[in-house]
């Protein structure tokens, strides 16, 4: 019987049709982090249909007839890396941003994240969560990049992050009263107490959220000097997970201050964004929850160095600061912490989009392997936005979403900041660092 059943299937090998050599691509790798975290391999091959890996091979495989061979036989081949915390529409222009809601259009803005969204992919970021965007806008782009209509990388998106009145989220912070009212009759992220805050969800939901964004503590960049601390109480923030997980929907909170912190993750949060001051107790809670810190460190050094050129509002200052200073030391017990998971994020829109790898350097210099750092932006960021089905490494089945850089960047990190080749879906967006024609016919 099975010998039979065997004999079948030889036939209908046989017997099949040669897949679409077209769409087939071969990859040449002088080596391959096929899944970071173990050793790479050396000369490898990729093959790739249809957007996707079908076959990863010692050697190099010659390709056959009508497929495309790309040679990558000098390089290093890898993921494509993971930012779990963007802004894509917010611009490096920092004073004209402060102003932006008066002289631009959603139009303007929409210009600038298209800009945006190209320069992440040619980084080699060829997913990014976004944490804080126009709704419509965020899943125009999202849906517009999905459909191969505009270049740029995968995007899970939040809407506008939750936050309470006053707190880092509110749009209406510091504006005249004019201005002020009109945001507040527009805004629908704000809410105080837990049923409004239930409300704030199911609306940023229906607008098309993917994952659910709230401040549990003042931040750096908002208006107001209300420092670092927790400023949202522990029923709202239960009310916020809740809602978001009945809806399927990670939550993820910004949280600077410990106690912020601790309140999120007993709220029962996935992911803490910047997660500034932590101490011993902290980061067990973090191990015991299973949530993910994302440090976003380049954040509070490029929003230093704006506040002190006068590039952000002056009740900045002082906040990014006492963020900048202690974030470093911080993140250096963080990273030494057993257990505690990390995922690459770096508040891009503070810092420049296209320069999100320089978190990389940071990170190791904060004493974290460079096999972990690269990790943290393939397997462990996959898995932060549930996506480890199709992203994170190089495995027969899984996305076509493949970057590579001239040496080894398990030798030095900074590799990471020139990469050379970008696929993303089986589409090549950038070969021996020049950006490729797109669409390609
Ligand atoms: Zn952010």
């Amino acid at each position: 019987m099975l010998r039979s059943v065997a004999r079948v299937l030889v036939g209908l090998c046989l017997l099949a049709p040669a897949p679409a050599l077209a769409d087939q691509a071969y990859i040449h790798a002088g080596a391959l982090l096929d899944r970071p975290g173990q050793a790479p391999r050396g000369a490898s091959t990729l093959v790739v249909a249809d957007g996707k890996i079908v076959q990863v091979a010692e050697g190099h495989l010659p390709a056959p007839a009508g497929a495309r061979l790309i040679d990558l036989s000098t390089q290093f081949v890898l993921p494509g890396l993971i930012d779990s915390h963007v802004h894509i529409f917010s611009d490096d222009d920092k004073v004209a941003s402060r102003l932006e809601a008066m002289t631009r259009d959603a139009e303007d803005r929409f210009v600038i994240g298209l800009d945006n969204a190209r320069r992440t992919l040619a980084a080699g970021f060829t997913t990014i969560r976004d944490l804080g965007s126009d709704p419509p806008a965020i899943t125009a782009l999202r849906d517009g990049v999905e459909k191969g209509l505009v270049e740029g990388p995968t995007i899970v998106n939040a809407g506008r992050m939750i936050s309470i009145s006053g707190g880092h989220g509110d749009g209406a912070n510091g504006l005249a009263r004019d201005y002020a009212a009109l945001e507040r009759e527009h805004a629908v992220n704000t809410c105080d107490g837990p049923e409004d805050c239930r409300r704030a969800v199911r609306i940023q939901v229906s607008q098309g959220a993917q994952v659910i964004k709230f401040a549990a503590t003042g931040g750096v960049l908002s208006n107001v000097a209300g420092g670092l601390g927790r400023q949202m109480f522990d029923d709202e923030m239960k009310a916020i997970v809740e809602t978001a997980h009945a809806f399927g929907r990670k939550a993820t909170a910004h949280a600077h201050g410990k106690d912020g912190i601790m309140a999120a993750l007993r709220a029962g949060v996935d992911s803490v964004e910047h997660a500034t001051f932590t101490d011993p107790e902290s980061l067990a809670l973090f191990r015991q929850t299973g949530a993910y810190l994302v440090p976003t460190m380049i954040a509070p050094e490029a929003a230093v160095q704006q506040a002190r050129a006068g590039e952000r509002p002056p009740a900045v200052l002082a906040k990014a600061e006492e963020a900048a200073r202690i974030a470093f030391a911080e993140h250096i017990d963080q990273f030494a912490a057993p257990g505690v998971k990390i995922a690459f994020g770096t508040d891009t829109g503070v810092s420049a989009h296209g320069d999100n790898a320089t978190e990389f350097k940071m990170m190791v210099d904060a004493g974290m392997t460079p096999a972990r750092a690269i990790r943290t932006a393939t397997v462990d960021a996959a898995d932060l936005l549930g996506l480890s089905s199709s992203l994170g490494t190089l495995e027969p089945g899984k996305s076509a979403d493949i970057i590579a850089v001239a040496q080894s960047p398990l030798e030095d990190i900074t590799e990471l900041e020139r990469v050379r080749f970008v696929m993303r879906r089986g589409v090549v967006h950038k070969l021996d660092g020049a950006r490729q024609p797109w669409p390609a016919d």
